[in-house]
């Protein structure tokens, strides 16, 4: 060993260079500008900014808004503070950035530092806001979140009353929106979409004159009644179909393809992966892929992977960092060793990997993991 040569740590070598990374996720951004080009079209003369909570639904925040801020796209919203500091650091002075859950208690400076706006959603929030106004010097851009009905966010009708009798509710605050979320939107017919949006007009009137934003995606797809000044989309930017009843009229923005580390022949009789929840009942061609629960993958989304048009079923349950198909759909060596094996593109939209999982693309989208070796194409 010690005559071995010395070499240096291969620095090029990280957990998602290329030819280190287990799984690739392309994310093109080509298509989320044409996503925001449809529903602009939707809107009219209505503003359209972009939601990038989540690390911008786990895409890439930095990346959406660069492609978004080309499509003159000026109004940004996120979750958290942190994740508001981090987008005011990628995208620099200018574009409005809402932090929806609010500004946490004591933390106002670092938010005034970062020029972000307050998404107010308590009379207390709004108290400490007037303070870091006086202590600033200036007026802070805020919004108010009034709850039109779905309980989650927002001031509740009586604390609405309460502020728009008080003269001095919004000393050194500019308003810069009124705004509320919808519960139903994905469901048209659904009774609480009128609902919400009469209990909003009501709010909105009671405070002072300012821009008014309602919905999201879906509620874009409901008429101008819920459009107002500013939609606030983020799924359907994504890819997701915010239409779920009907076709999707968005481009599908993410490709997720996994390594192949291994093909072999099974046995008759073999117990596969753990638990052993499968066993072969005749020889079968597998392969196992590099990807698993650990990249959000999760164990009760099993379903498949395809190569070339062949659907390639997952045996038995994931594992942390990989998967075994059944590839006996493909012909005896068409799969390598090196292939990459697509879990989510054409053959299998985001839509569809969520409807075998139980669950919305949202989630699919928000758990993919931080392994995978990011590729950003149509920017
Ligand atoms: C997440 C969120 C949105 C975007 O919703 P989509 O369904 O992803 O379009 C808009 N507004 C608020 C308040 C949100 O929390």
């Amino acid at each position: 060993m010690n005559d071995a040569p010395k070499r240096s740590l291969p620095e090029e070598v990280t957990a998602t260079s290329e030819v280190a990374a287990g799984a690739i996720l392309t994310v093109d951004l080509g298509a989320i500008r044409e996503n925001y080009r449809r529903l602009k079209a939707r809107l009219g003369n209505v503003r359209c900014a972009g939601v990038l909570k989540a690390d911008g639904y786990g895409v890439g925040a930095g990346q959406v808004a660069a492609a978004l801020l080309r499509e003159g796209c000026d109004t940004f919203f996120v979750a958290l503070l942190g994740e508001g500091v981090a987008l005011r650091r990628s995208i620099g002075p200018g574009p409005a950035i809402f932090v929806l859950n609010g500004i946490p208690p004591g933390a106002e400076p670092d938010a005034v530092a970062a020029d972000l706006c307050a998404v107010i959603n308590s009379v207390g929030q709004l108290a400490a806001w007037r303070e870091a106004a006086r202590c600033a010097g200036r007026k802070l851009p805020a919004a108010i979140q009034v709850d039109s009905g779905m309980s989650r966010l927002g001031m509740a009708p009586g604390d609405v009353e309460r502020i728009a009798v008080d003269p001095h509710a919004f000393d050194g605050i500019d308003i810069r929106l009124v705004m509320s979320h919808l519960a139903c939107a994905d469901e048209p017919e659904h009774p609480a979409n009128e609902r919400q949006q009469l209990a909003f007009e009501r709010l909105r009137e009671m405070l002072l004159e300012a821009p008014a934003s309602l919905t999201n995606s879906s509620g874009i797809f409901l008429g101008a009644r819920f459009h107002y000044d500013l939609a606030r989309p983020g799924a359907a930017l994504y890819g997701i179909n915010p239409t779920p009843a009907r076709p999707n009229p968005m481009l599908p923005v993410v490709r997720l393809e996994a390594k192949v580390v291994q093909t072999r022949m099974l046995e008759a009789g073999a117990g596969v992966g753990y638990g052993h929840t499968f066993h072969t009942t005749a020889p079968l061609a597998a392969a196992t892929i590099s990807l698993g629960y650990a990249d959000g993958w999760h164990r009760r989304a099993a379903s498949a992977a395809w190569f070339e048009g062949a659907r390639l079923p997952f045996l038995g349950r994931v594992s942390m960092d990989s998967i075994i198909l059944d590839i006996s759909a493909l012909p005896p060596g068409k799969l390598r060793e090196g292939d990459l094996v697509e879990l989510l593109g054409p053959s299998q939209s985001v839509d569809d990997a969520a409807g075998h999982a139980g669950t919305i693309g949202y989630e699919i989208l928000t758990s993919l993991g931080p392994r995978f070796h990011r590729r950003y194409v149509g920017g």
